[in-house]
Protein backbone atom coordinates (compact mmCIF):
# COMPACT_ATOMS: atom_id res chain seq x y z
CA UNK A 1 0.00 0.00 0.00
CA UNK A 2 3.25 2.35 0.72
CA UNK A 3 5.08 1.49 -1.84
CA UNK A 4 1.89 2.44 -4.48
CA UNK A 5 1.01 5.62 -2.85
CA UNK A 6 4.86 6.28 -3.39
CA UNK A 7 5.10 5.61 -6.63
CA UNK A 8 1.65 7.29 -7.10
CA UNK A 9 3.48 10.12 -6.05
CA UNK A 10 6.90 9.73 -8.19
CA UNK A 11 4.89 9.35 -11.10
CA UNK A 12 2.78 13.09 -10.61
CA UNK A 13 5.67 14.39 -9.57
CA UNK A 14 7.39 13.05 -12.64
CA UNK A 15 4.24 13.93 -15.08
CA UNK A 16 4.28 17.54 -13.63
CA UNK A 17 7.73 18.08 -14.58
CA UNK A 18 7.25 16.94 -18.14
CA UNK A 19 4.22 19.21 -18.39
CA UNK A 20 6.25 22.07 -17.15
CA UNK A 21 8.54 21.36 -19.98
CA UNK A 22 5.91 21.59 -22.51
CA UNK A 23 4.71 25.38 -23.24
CA UNK A 24 1.15 25.41 -23.12
CA UNK A 25 -0.57 28.33 -24.32
CA UNK A 26 -3.37 28.94 -22.73
CA UNK A 27 -6.45 29.65 -24.87
CA UNK A 28 -6.78 33.64 -25.93
CA UNK A 29 -10.75 34.56 -25.04
CA UNK A 30 -10.88 38.01 -25.72
CA UNK A 31 -13.51 40.86 -24.59
CA UNK A 32 -13.45 43.97 -27.15
CA UNK A 33 -15.71 46.59 -24.70
CA UNK A 34 -16.04 49.79 -25.11
CA UNK A 35 -19.85 52.20 -26.10
CA UNK A 36 -21.30 51.95 -29.55
CA UNK A 37 -18.88 53.60 -31.94
CA UNK A 38 -15.39 53.04 -30.30
CA UNK A 39 -14.12 51.06 -33.04
CA UNK A 40 -14.37 47.58 -31.06
CA UNK A 41 -16.10 45.77 -34.08
CA UNK A 42 -13.19 47.04 -36.24
CA UNK A 43 -10.46 46.22 -34.00
CA UNK A 44 -12.35 42.91 -33.25
CA UNK A 45 -11.66 41.88 -36.94
CA UNK A 46 -8.18 42.81 -37.28
CA UNK A 47 -7.38 40.80 -34.17
CA UNK A 48 -8.92 37.52 -34.94
CA UNK A 49 -7.80 38.36 -38.61
CA UNK A 50 -3.88 38.55 -37.28
CA UNK A 51 -4.60 35.90 -34.61
CA UNK A 52 -6.41 33.68 -36.51
CA UNK A 53 -8.92 33.01 -34.25
CA UNK A 54 -12.70 33.86 -34.51
CA UNK A 55 -14.73 37.21 -34.04
CA UNK A 56 -17.79 36.72 -32.27
CA UNK A 57 -20.04 39.47 -33.00
CA UNK A 58 -23.61 39.65 -31.05
CA UNK A 59 -24.38 42.39 -33.30
CA UNK A 60 -23.54 40.99 -36.68
CA UNK A 61 -25.28 37.73 -35.52
CA UNK A 62 -28.62 39.53 -35.12
CA UNK A 63 -28.45 41.90 -37.86
CA UNK A 64 -27.59 38.73 -40.19
CA UNK A 65 -30.55 36.74 -38.24
CA UNK A 66 -33.10 39.89 -39.33
CA UNK A 67 -31.57 40.32 -42.98
CA UNK A 68 -32.64 36.27 -42.85
CA UNK A 69 -35.91 36.64 -41.93
CA UNK A 70 -34.82 33.64 -39.64
CA UNK A 71 -37.56 32.94 -36.12
CA UNK A 72 -34.73 35.05 -34.27
CA UNK A 73 -34.42 37.32 -36.80
CA UNK A 74 -38.26 38.14 -36.88
CA UNK A 75 -38.34 38.15 -32.43
CA UNK A 76 -35.35 40.81 -32.38
CA UNK A 77 -35.76 43.18 -35.45
CA UNK A 78 -37.84 46.45 -33.36
CA UNK A 79 -35.54 46.04 -30.35
CA UNK A 80 -32.42 46.73 -32.88
CA UNK A 81 -34.41 49.32 -34.39
CA UNK A 82 -35.40 50.82 -31.12
CA UNK A 83 -31.48 50.81 -30.16
CA UNK A 84 -32.93 48.15 -27.32
CA UNK A 85 -31.23 45.10 -25.81
CA UNK A 86 -32.30 41.95 -27.09
CA UNK A 87 -33.37 39.77 -24.12
CA UNK A 88 -30.46 38.29 -22.09
CA UNK A 89 -31.75 34.57 -22.89
CA UNK A 90 -31.61 34.96 -26.22
CA UNK A 91 -28.27 36.58 -26.69
CA UNK A 92 -26.52 34.21 -23.81
CA UNK A 93 -28.34 31.13 -26.40
CA UNK A 94 -26.84 32.24 -28.96
CA UNK A 95 -23.19 32.66 -27.86
CA UNK A 96 -23.05 29.75 -25.89
CA UNK A 97 -24.25 28.08 -29.32
CA UNK A 98 -21.54 29.43 -31.27
CA UNK A 99 -19.15 29.05 -28.74
CA UNK A 100 -19.55 25.30 -28.98
CA UNK A 101 -18.19 25.43 -32.74
CA UNK A 102 -14.64 23.58 -32.80
CA UNK A 103 -12.84 26.85 -34.43
CA UNK A 104 -13.73 28.75 -31.03
CA UNK A 105 -11.20 26.24 -28.84
CA UNK A 106 -7.60 28.35 -29.58
CA UNK A 107 -9.61 31.33 -28.23
CA UNK A 108 -12.28 33.74 -29.73
CA UNK A 109 -12.53 37.69 -29.52
CA UNK A 110 -16.01 38.79 -28.25
CA UNK A 111 -17.88 42.13 -29.62
CA UNK A 112 -20.83 43.15 -27.88
CA UNK A 113 -21.22 40.35 -25.39
CA UNK A 114 -21.33 40.52 -22.52
CA UNK A 115 -23.21 43.65 -22.67
CA UNK A 116 -25.32 43.03 -19.08
CA UNK A 117 -24.19 41.75 -15.74
CA UNK A 118 -26.13 38.44 -16.55
CA UNK A 119 -24.60 38.11 -19.37
CA UNK A 120 -21.26 38.52 -17.96
CA UNK A 121 -21.91 35.49 -15.64
CA UNK A 122 -23.19 33.57 -18.17
CA UNK A 123 -19.76 34.11 -19.82
CA UNK A 124 -18.26 33.11 -16.59
CA UNK A 125 -19.83 29.70 -16.63
CA UNK A 126 -19.44 28.95 -20.21
CA UNK A 127 -15.61 29.45 -19.77
CA UNK A 128 -15.14 27.73 -15.96
CA UNK A 129 -12.92 24.94 -17.95
CA UNK A 130 -11.57 27.22 -20.82
CA UNK A 131 -9.09 29.28 -18.82
CA UNK A 132 -11.17 33.28 -17.70
CA UNK A 133 -11.19 36.31 -19.89
CA UNK A 134 -9.53 39.57 -20.74
CA UNK A 135 -11.10 42.42 -21.75
CA UNK A 136 -9.48 45.19 -23.92
CA UNK A 137 -12.00 48.43 -23.08
CA UNK A 138 -11.52 51.27 -25.51
CA UNK A 139 -12.46 54.57 -23.94
CA UNK A 140 -14.03 57.64 -26.43
CA UNK A 141 -15.11 60.84 -25.27
CA UNK A 142 -19.01 60.70 -25.73
CA UNK A 143 -18.87 63.65 -28.61
CA UNK A 144 -16.63 61.66 -30.31
CA UNK A 145 -18.44 58.57 -30.50
CA UNK A 146 -21.50 60.47 -31.85
CA UNK A 147 -19.81 61.52 -34.67
CA UNK A 148 -18.42 58.93 -35.41
CA UNK A 149 -21.78 56.85 -35.38
CA UNK A 150 -23.46 59.58 -37.43
CA UNK A 151 -21.04 58.95 -40.34
CA UNK A 152 -21.46 55.33 -40.23
CA UNK A 153 -25.20 55.24 -41.51
CA UNK A 154 -26.27 51.97 -40.14
CA UNK A 155 -30.27 51.67 -39.85
CA UNK A 156 -29.96 51.94 -36.23
CA UNK A 157 -27.32 54.88 -36.26
CA UNK A 158 -30.11 57.83 -36.36
CA UNK A 159 -29.66 60.24 -33.98
CA UNK A 160 -32.61 59.29 -31.75
CA UNK A 161 -31.83 55.42 -31.43
CA UNK A 162 -28.11 56.50 -31.26
CA UNK A 163 -29.03 58.50 -27.92
CA UNK A 164 -31.01 55.37 -26.85
CA UNK A 165 -27.91 52.98 -27.27
CA UNK A 166 -25.36 55.55 -25.58
CA UNK A 167 -28.31 55.67 -22.74
CA UNK A 168 -28.69 51.76 -22.86
CA UNK A 169 -24.91 51.57 -22.51
CA UNK A 170 -23.80 53.83 -19.65
CA UNK A 171 -27.40 52.20 -17.88
CA UNK A 172 -26.69 48.44 -18.74
CA UNK A 173 -23.31 47.65 -20.08
CA UNK A 174 -20.69 50.00 -18.18
CA UNK A 175 -21.67 48.07 -14.78
CA UNK A 176 -19.70 45.25 -17.10
CA UNK A 177 -16.89 46.72 -17.10
CA UNK A 178 -16.92 47.56 -13.34
CA UNK A 179 -17.26 43.83 -12.90
CA UNK A 180 -14.37 43.02 -14.62
CA UNK A 181 -12.50 45.42 -13.27
CA UNK A 182 -12.71 44.52 -9.75
CA UNK A 183 -11.26 41.44 -10.51
CA UNK A 184 -8.56 42.95 -12.59
CA UNK A 185 -9.35 42.07 -15.60
CA UNK A 186 -9.36 45.18 -18.13
CA UNK A 187 -6.50 46.59 -19.90
CA UNK A 188 -7.83 49.95 -20.86
CA UNK A 189 -7.15 51.84 -23.82
CA UNK A 190 -7.58 55.21 -25.94
CA UNK A 191 -9.67 54.42 -28.53
CA UNK A 192 -10.01 58.20 -29.25
CA UNK A 193 -7.15 57.72 -31.78
CA UNK A 194 -6.63 56.77 -35.41
CA UNK A 195 -7.54 52.64 -36.24
CA UNK A 196 -4.07 51.98 -36.90
CA UNK A 197 -2.82 53.55 -33.70
CA UNK A 198 -5.68 51.75 -31.86
CA UNK A 199 -4.80 48.52 -33.51
CA UNK A 200 -1.00 48.69 -32.85
CA UNK A 201 -1.69 49.82 -28.82
CA UNK A 202 -4.23 46.23 -28.83
CA UNK A 203 -0.92 44.16 -29.89
CA UNK A 204 1.23 45.69 -27.78
CA UNK A 205 -0.78 45.32 -24.93
CA UNK A 206 -1.01 41.66 -25.77
CA UNK A 207 2.88 41.29 -26.35
CA UNK A 208 2.63 42.63 -23.09
CA UNK A 209 0.73 40.20 -21.50
CA UNK A 210 -3.13 41.87 -20.52
CA UNK A 211 -4.67 41.70 -17.28
CA UNK A 212 -5.94 38.06 -16.90
CA UNK A 213 -9.15 36.85 -14.96
CA UNK A 214 -8.56 35.41 -11.84
P1 LIG B 1 -22.97 48.99 -31.29
O1 LIG B 1 -21.94 48.50 -30.34
O2 LIG B 1 -22.43 49.87 -32.35
O3 LIG B 1 -24.17 49.58 -30.62
P2 LIG B 1 -23.69 46.22 -32.02
O4 LIG B 1 -23.52 45.77 -33.43
O5 LIG B 1 -22.76 45.64 -31.01
O6 LIG B 1 -23.56 47.78 -32.12
O7 LIG B 1 -25.19 45.95 -31.50
C1 LIG B 1 -26.30 46.38 -32.24
C2 LIG B 1 -27.59 46.07 -31.48
O8 LIG B 1 -27.72 44.64 -31.31
C3 LIG B 1 -27.68 46.62 -30.07
O9 LIG B 1 -28.14 47.96 -30.06
C4 LIG B 1 -28.69 45.64 -29.43
O10 LIG B 1 -30.00 45.92 -29.84
C5 LIG B 1 -28.30 44.31 -30.04
N1 LIG B 1 -27.28 43.57 -29.24
C6 LIG B 1 -26.02 43.28 -29.64
N2 LIG B 1 -25.37 42.60 -28.69
C7 LIG B 1 -26.23 42.46 -27.65
C8 LIG B 1 -26.15 41.88 -26.35
N3 LIG B 1 -25.02 41.30 -25.93
N4 LIG B 1 -27.22 41.94 -25.55
C9 LIG B 1 -28.36 42.52 -25.95
N5 LIG B 1 -28.50 43.10 -27.16
C10 LIG B 1 -27.46 43.08 -28.01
Amino acid sequence: MENLSVSATRLRASQATRWTSVRIVPPMNLVFFGPPGAGKGTQADRFAANHGIPKISTGDMLRQAVAEGSRVGTLVRDTLQAGALVTDDLIISLVAERREQPDTTGGFVLDGFPRTIPQAAALDAMLAERGGVNVVALVVHADEVVRRLSVRGREDDDAWVIKERLRVYSRETEPVLEFYRRRGAVTILDGNRPLDEVTAAIEAAVTRGLKATG
